[in-house]
């Protein structure tokens, strides 16, 4: 069993794949080309924003968001204390000020009530500015994006929606990637939406920004690239990784559609034994991971030992609270409580999660987490 089978994806669509890579290798157009002009357009069209700004991978999209808003020293930028480094890595790269924010142990989400009080910690004691949100859209889940917002706005801060995670879910019917006043997702190969490589978006509806962040991907650049008017990065979406993405989007509801429904199966199976993830009202995952709670560590530590024993992958997210990463020793002037972080931390597993699950497989994992409790 495989904890996200991208063989089974690629086997089931292999002619379509490969001939838009063919297409690409001759025509020979490997750096931007009409793939990714095309994958922009449709990116945008599905998730309803105006402007999609494709680039290398979903870290940079974040630290384009960034440097496109001006963020840097001095500046505080609320990150959730349970998500992948990343959301919080490049706070740093600018030079801003991490202030790491506890969950829900729900949603796994960031908690809106541990926000007001890191907005009001950092607004008392440090020399810091409040600055952005960044809101994780984790395990596919959108964060709780009504009340963010009128926090966002009560305090006059920004909203960075990373759905790296969360490509595909929803809100009332309305897409993640449209919830940030800047929104950025990454197409890894494990993510909702991956290719098969490294690649990355950023969306917005505001066209001066839209701007900024061509600009900011491609060296800087004013007229062109050999004109530049102010410091960027080299952050191009790979001409074959669009071309893979283009096909890939043509099933890709399907596949979320079938992994609600394995979500759904672990879920009643489940329920009874563990504590099971929460999806809220109105609001549809996209289940990057399907994540459980044990009790604690040992426990945890023997259901996922009996799973690997009956050649079942399981995979710990996170293993460790962003704020007691080593890279945050010395970078974190506020410091707030997360103990919701550092419980889950101790006692989440996510268990095989896909579009293409079979049922036999989600009773065998069923079973198994059961036994070995
Ligand atoms: C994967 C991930 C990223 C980074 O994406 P890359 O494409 O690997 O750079 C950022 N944030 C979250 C929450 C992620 O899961």
């Amino acid at each position: 069993m495989e904890f996200r089978d991208l063989k089974k994806q690629y086997q089931l669509h292999k002619e379509a794949i490969d001939a838009a890579v063919a297409k690409v290798l001759s025509q020979g157009d490997f750096i931007g080309g009409s793939a990714v002009a095309k994958l922009e357009e449709k990116l945008a069209d599905y998730v309803g924003v105006k402007h999609c700004i494709t680039c290398a991978n979903g870290t940079d999209a974040l630290q384009l968001a960034l440097m496109a808003w001006g963020v840097g020293p001095g500046d505080a930028v609320f990150v959730p204390d349970f998500t992948f480094f990343s959301s919080g890595e490049v706070v740093s790269t600018v030079g801003a000020t991490p202030v790491f924010v506890d969950v829900e142990k729900e949603s796994f989400n960031i908690d809106i009530q541990s926000l007001k009080e890191a907005i009001e910690k950092v607004k008392n004691t440090a020399d810091l500015i409040p600055k952005v949100i960044i809101a994780v859209d984790l395990f596919g889940q959108p964060a709780d994006y009504k009340a963010i917002r009128e926090i966002a706005d009560e305090n006059n801060l920004l909203i960075l929606e990373d759905s790296a995670q969360g490509f595909g879910g929803k809100i009332d019917g309305r897409k993640a990637c449209s919830f940030g006043d800047i929104s950025t997702t990454s197409f890894f190969p494990a993510k909702p939406l991956g290719c098969y490589g490294d690649g990355g978006a950023v969306f917005t509806g505001d066209d001066n920004e839209a701007v900024l962040l061509r600009s900011f991907k491609v060296h800087g650049k004013g007229a062109d690239k050999y004109d530049n008017i102010r410091i960027g990065m080299n952050s191009r979406l790979d001409t074959l990784q669009a071309a893979v993405l283009l096909e890939k989007m043509d099933f890709f509801d399907k596949e979320i559609e079938n992994c609600n429904k394995a979500a759904a199966f672990y879920s009643r199976e489940l329920e009874q034994y563990v504590t099971i993830p929460k999806v809220r009202e109105g609001f549809y995952s996209s289940w990057a991971q399907y994540t459980i709670l044990l009790k604690d560590e040992i426990q945890r530590k023997r259901v996922m030992e009996g799973l690997k024993s009956k050649g079942i992958p399981t995979a710990v997210y996170y293993q460790k609270p962003m704020h007691m990463q080593k890279a945050f020793e010395d970078k974190q002037p506020v410091k707030t409580d997360c103990s919701n972080t550092e419980a889950i931390c101790k006692s989440c597993l996510s268990l095989p999660m896909h579009g293409y699950l079979e049922e036999k497989d989600m009773q065998t994992v069923c079973k198994a987490v059961i036994e070995f409790l």
